[in-house]
């Protein structure tokens, strides 16, 4: 049984063939300048490499591309999609809408596509791509959506809700939706598993730390809070992204910048966070080298992004009376021993302690918390593909 799970942007189509019997990656993919020129690049377990600069003005030219890649390409891994069991795809927002995985039919693309103004990066993406896949492999294969916003749905009002006028929850659904679900989801449960416990039985945080960065508390076996919000810009610094601020300071730099509504979103989302503050990059390898070769401003960066860090880890614990593991995921939770050793040197209340020996991993699982430490902490990969295909797999089953 193959499952092929698709990850769609605007310009960009990520994808990955996953064999569920072994649970392995059988090839992955990337195509990029959907719109303008076109370019893929397929890689195939064994390390053969397909690359090709080929037109595709739309998504549906890019799966032909990816067809192409996968049956006949010198990197082909398949002799024909019919032996393509299921498609699941990544969607950014299901809103209030979605509280789960669910089959594609012609009122969940349109669901998806009204979702569109709180995410309108990304649903119309996803939509594009859904319809160019019912157009390049008909109704014969069955698709899957799996949203980021679904694991989350689990939260209660007053966790959700913003202290706002209350209509504008009612006319536009302004309250928290969070991100990164499918990760915290998958994450978790991995915990629960290493930690030999049912996950109802646990009180887990989970800190997501990339690019896009978010901390989730889960509780009874679902999500009870995260820190992500309305959209992914909520919580704590990011590598372009400020994380929660008072939004006077915003309505400020506004009058004094005549800034419109949109400039403001450009700059917390594109200007801000680790790059706004270091001046040197959005990258936590660059802030990082740069604060270590003395410069004052990559440093600040640096000890912002943990001292924030460590404030949602610490709110959590208060939210939920208590942890018992915590778990880094995502590039830099899984690759950055440095930030987990000091995020954790913060947390003595509770009786954490780290074995610094096997801390000092990269992007491997492994429980790093000492033997005497009172709450287990691991670094976990994340695997979202994989959370993907295993929903798919369970909605066709
Ligand atoms: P996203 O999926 O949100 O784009 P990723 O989860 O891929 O982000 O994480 C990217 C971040 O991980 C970058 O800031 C990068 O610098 C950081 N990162 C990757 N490898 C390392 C490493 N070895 N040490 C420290 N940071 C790393």
């Amino acid at each position: 049984m193959k499952i092929f799970v698709v990850n769609a942007g605007s310009s960009s189509l990520k994808y990955q063939l996953i064999d569920m019997e072994t649970e392995t990656v059988l090839a992955k993919g990337l195509c990029e300048r959907i719109g303008t020129s076109g370019a893929i690049t397929h890689k195939a377990a064994d390390g053969r490499v397909y690359t090709a600069d080929t037109p595709m003005p739309t998504h549906t030219e890019a799966f032909e591309a990816v067809v192409y890649a996968m049956t006949e390409s010198p990197a082909k891994v398949i002799d024909s999609f019919d032996e393509i069991s299921a498609i699941g795809h990544r969607i950014v927002q299901g809103g209030a809408v979605f509280s789960g995985s669910c089959l594609v039919t012609p009122k969940v693309i349109e669901q998806i596509e009204e979702l569109g103004a709180m995410a309108p990066l990304h649903n119309p993406a996803h939509v594009l791509a859904i319809r160019a896949c019912i157009k390049t492999f008909g109704e014969k294969i069955p698709q899957a959506v799996v949203f980021d916003t679904s694991f989350h749905q689990t939260m209660e009002p007053k966790v959700y809700m913003y202290a706002l006028p209350y209509e504008y929850y009612e006319k536009y659904g302004i309250r928290k939706y969070g991100a990164h679900g499918t990760s915290h989801r998958f994450v978790s449960h991995r915990v629960a598993d290493l930690e030999g416990k049912d996950i109802k039985d646990l009180k887990i945080i989970v800190c997501h730390i990339g690019n896009g960065a978010s901390i989730t508390a889960v509780k009874d076996g679902v999500c009870f809070d995260t820190s992500m919000g309305f959209t992914p810009l909520d919580g704590f610094m990011m590598g372009t992204r400020s994380g929660t601020i008072d939004p006077s300071a915003l309505t400020y730099i506004a009058e004094k910048e005549s800034m419109n509504a949109a400039a403001v979103n450009e700059m917390c989302n594109h200007r801000s966070g680790m790059l706004g503050i270091s001046g040197v990059s959005n990258d936590n390898r660059d802030v990082c080298k740069a604060a270590d070769e003395g410069n004052e401003r990559a440093k600040l960066a640096v000890d912002m992004q943990r001292y924030q860090i460590l404030k949602f880890v610490g709110s959590y614990v208060a939210a939920m009376n208590g942890v018992d593991a915590i778990a880094f995921t995502a590039g830099i939770g899984e690759n950055d021993a440095d930030l987990r050793s000091n995020v954790c040197a913060n947390l003595t209340y509770l009786g954490v302690t780290i074995d610094e020996e096997k801390n000092h991993i990269r992007g491997e699982e492994v429980k790093i918390s000492g033997s005497d430490s009172k709450v287990s902490v691991y670094v976990i990969p994340t695997n979202e593909e994989l959370a993907i295909a295993r929903d798919t797999l369970a909605l066709i089953s």
